[in-house]
């Protein structure tokens, strides 16, 4: 079965038996060497420095590195304004609200892209926001959210941005040299080609100064404090790490960031021009999305459920569109051990459905 949702992915081989290594004592020196390499082949990924970023794992999906994130990043002093255009961005609100942490949302429909003079009015409105939040890719639609403009907002008014990078980590621009940017929130099973388990934050080592500690299991200070001393407060999803580290081994020897953006992008363009000849269009322009994912519309007269199902019996797993997009919408990532020959036969499987 092919994985075309959001992660988790379709494994390679390599990744999968690398699963299968001897157990180990998260106690002994060699997890603290696999820690080790996880962390710094993180900060490769983009070319970060180690002085100036910190790679902190901890072990849970996505969320937990966002929920992480967020409720350490915004000091106890501090407010948060929140960019909503999708489910991805609501559940930041949920989590600032869930701490009780002071914050404001600036929603959007979520086919809109993000409108950057309510932001700004919002900014400059004189109500003390420290921080704010936004989801880089948008996977609700495969909106790729535009860190660079919101970057220079943010910095002409020192103001702070944390990225919820989890499902555009490793295969889209991010300019960690924004000096703006003081966290983004990622995960091992998304564009990194893990398993699901692990997920980490990358974040900036001067900004953990100001850090609140609102979480006992997620506070990541104290696990970027003990991460750095080669430590690790809790028993760590040890297997998972074993597959993230070859995974992120398998990702440098396949070229790195600009080599899976280009891989992703040629499949999602195989898809897109495939469907486009069926009759069926994207959600959105092309060039508004990620190429990790794109939304695209159900044809006239085509439930969700029957294409879902007639895929699936062809060895495909595809995803629904989000709340009140779910009637009109499917969704396919091209993420994971997927090669142009599956889209190929993906767009003959659609085209049996339509006729
Ligand atoms: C997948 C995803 C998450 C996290 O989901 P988990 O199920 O917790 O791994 C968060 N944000 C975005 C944008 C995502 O695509």
């Amino acid at each position: 079965m092919l994985l075309l949702n959001p992660g988790p992915v379709t494994l390679t081989e390599r990744v999968r038996n690398s699963l299968l290594q001897a157990d180990l004592c998260h106690r002994e020196s060699e997890f603290f060497d696999l820690q080790d390499e996880a962390r710094s082949r993180l900060l490769g990924v983009y070319g970060l420095d180690g002085s100036q970023w910190q790679a902190v794992l901890m072990t849970g999906s996505g969320t937990s590195a966002l929920e992480s994130m967020i409720a350490a990043m915004v000091p106890e002093n501090g407010k948060l304004l929140i960019l909503e255009n999708g489910v991805y961005g609501e559940r930041i609100t949920q989590i600032a609200t869930q701490y009780r942490i002071a914050h404001e949302s600036v929603k959007h429909d979520w086919m809109q892209a993000i409108d950057l003079a309510r932001v700004t009015a919002r900014l400059d409105a004189g109500e003390g926001f420290t921080h704010v939040a936004v989801i880089h890719h948008e996977t609700t639609t495969g909106r790729l959210n535009d860190l660079n403009a919101l970057g220079a907002v943010c910095r002409a008014r020192g103001v702070k941005l944390l990225v919820d990078g989890v499902s555009s980590f490793g295969a889209e621009a991010i300019d960690f040299s924004d000096t703006s940017l003081d966290a983004v929130a990622a995960t091992a099973n998304k564009c990194l080609h893990g398993v699901p388990g692990v997920s980490f934050v990358m974040v900036r080592r001067s900004a953990l100064d100001a850090a609140a500690s609102r979480t006992y299991y997620l506070d990541l200070r104290r696990l970027a404090t003990l991460q750095d001393a080669r430590s690790t407060p809790f028993t760590p999803a040890v297997h998972v790490f074993y597959a993230l580290v070859e995974a992120l081994r398998e990702f440098e020897d396949e070229g790195g960031l600009v080599a899976r953006h280009e891989r992703y992008a040629a499949l999602a363009e195989q898809v897109r021009s495939g469907f486009a000849a069926l009759g069926v269009e994207g959600a959105l322009p092309a060039d508004e999305c990620s190429v990790v994912l794109r939304a695209y519309r159900l044809p006239v007269g085509v439930d969700y459920a029957s294409l879902h199902d007639a895929l699936k019996a062809r060895g495909f797993v595809i995803y629904a569109g989000q709340g009140g997009l779910s009637a009109a919408l499917f969704r396919i990532s091209t993420m994971g051990a997927i090669v142009g020959g599956d889209v190929v036969r993906l767009v003959e499987g659609v085209g049996g459905v339509l006729k």
